[in-house]
């Protein structure tokens, strides 16, 4: 009965609760700084061992028996840190995962607490307030702003710039054969002037703002402020922060973690709507090429910074494109539709009418597609969505599941794949459908 759906909530812990968690997730860090570097060593080492949670695991119950700090730490989280580990190994493993090798933790993350299912208990206290026991601490209130509805299989404890978070790993058992999703196939175009561009839809959808107006040039001040702060404490106080500097750092942090929130709560919100509502939905591979295009200009005009807008620009693109198809991934599946994930060559240059690939189809640097075989005008991105549609009903019905069938989803090689293997997935897809 492995947890299917997660449930985040925000967490008010005590002073005193707060400052046993913040010292769990330094010694978490720590754990696995020690746990990493120990395999790191062991690889490099002649014997040439590849350590896993298991075998570092004896090490760790007796380092626990040494040192104090360690001992501190429920026994339950320290194996989870090893297991994490292990997770993140695996990831990096993985061809179809776009994780590199796992990295030292700095400070400046935040840490998280992973606690199993059996360590913990949940309670509600009222209608909107529950408690959760964590090991050693004792009870601790949360918000319930959703029904937690299920089985609590884990819940891990984190904190961003706005407070600390607990999010539950619950099992529901309706969600573990849902229904085949009958909803029409659709294609998704993601970019950076149009955020997502569907198929089925007239407009682009576009992310909003993250930040208002007046948000925004509050934080241009706090920025300015922690840049004075900064100079001065390596000016005159031997690089040690003041905690007018620390407080300016949270109220940065607090905008960062505002702005990330917006931005995932619509990701949410479009991907839940595109999961419930087709039963195909096709996605392109990630075509960093087309993003570092726009910067670079002409031969007659060339571009100015193009190094640093390619960077920013794939880094944008990057981040929303794997959240989206992250997202949809798992929920597609949830609701008994299908995610296929396409090659992207070509899929702006093409016409969704007759087929034909042009370069000069897509003519200057507007939002225009002008096909130079059949006249057929377009929008870029609908008639981009159109073709990644096409193609993802191609690849369905080659491999014989044939559209709205089967849960699940496929794809090709990862976006973010470690070096050398991008050139392998820049292949045409064999004969692209017509348009219907
Ligand atoms: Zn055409």
């Amino acid at each position: 009965m492995k947890a299917n759906m997660a449930r985040r909530y925000r967490l008010y812990p005590t002073r005193e609760q707060a400052d046993r968690l913040t010292g769990w997730s330094d010694t978490c860090r720590a754990v696995w700084n020690t746990a990493l570097a120990q395999r790191i060593w062991a690889y490099h080492s002649a014997r040439r061992v590849t350590l896993r949670a298991v075998d570092q695991g004896p090490e760790l119950t007796q380092a626990r028996r040494e040192y104090d700090w360690l001992a501190d730490l429920p026994a339950q989280c320290a194996q989870q840190v090893l297991r994490r580990l292990d997770a993140a190994y695996d990831n990096f493993w993985n061809r179809d995962h776009p994780a590199g090798f796992p990295q030292f933790k700095k400070k400046r993350d935040w840490g998280s607490l992973c606690f199993p299912g059996q360590a913990i208990e949940v309670r509600q206290v009222s209608r909107r307030s529950a408690q959760v026991r964590l090991p050693k601490i004792g009870w601790v209130r949360f918000r319930v702003s959703r029904p937690i509805d299920g089985t609590v299989r884990n819940a891990t404890v984190s904190r961003d710039g706005l407070g600390w978070h607990i999010s539950f790993g619950v099992h529901q058992p309706e969600l573990a054969t849902p229904p085949v999703n009958t909803g029409p196939p659709i294609g998704i175009d993601v970019g950076i002037a149009c955020s997502v561009f569907c198929s089925a839809d007239d407009a682009a959808r576009q992310r909003p703002a993250t930040l208002s107006v007046g948000e925004h040039r509050r934080l241009r001040r706090l920025e300015r402020r922690r840049a004075r702060q900064l100079t001065y404490a390596k000016k005159y106080a031997g690089g040690k922060y003041s905690n007018r500097l620390r407080r300016t750092n949270a109220a940065i942090a607090a905008f960062k973690a505002r702005q990330a929130r917006r931005r995932l709560d619509w990701n949410h919100k479009l991907t839940t709507d595109l999961a419930q509502s087709h039963g195909l939905i096709g996605i392109e591979d990630l075509s960093v090429s087309s993003m570092i295009r726009s910067a670079k200009g002409t031969v007659t005009q060339p571009g100015s910074k193009v190094r640093q807008k390619a960077g920013l620009n794939r880094s944008i693109a990057d981040q929303g494109w794997y959240e989206i198809r992250r997202q949809l991934g798992y929920k597609t599946k949830r609701y008994g539709g299908q995610l296929i994930v396409v090659p992207a060559p070509g899929s702006s240059q093409t016409c969704c009418r007759c087929g034909a690939r042009d370069p000069e189809s897509r003519r200057g640097c507007g939002r225009l597609f002008a096909c130079t075989q059949c006249g057929h005008t377009e929008h870029a991105d609908k008639n981009a969505s159109i073709n990644i549609r096409d193609r993802a009903i191609h690849t369905a019905g080659r491999a014989g599941t044939g559209t709205g069938g089967g849960a699940g989803s496929q794809s090709t090689r990862s976006p973010k794949g470690r070096g050398g293997r991008r050139a392998s997935r820049m292949r045409e897809p064999s004969s692209p459908g017509t348009a219907a």
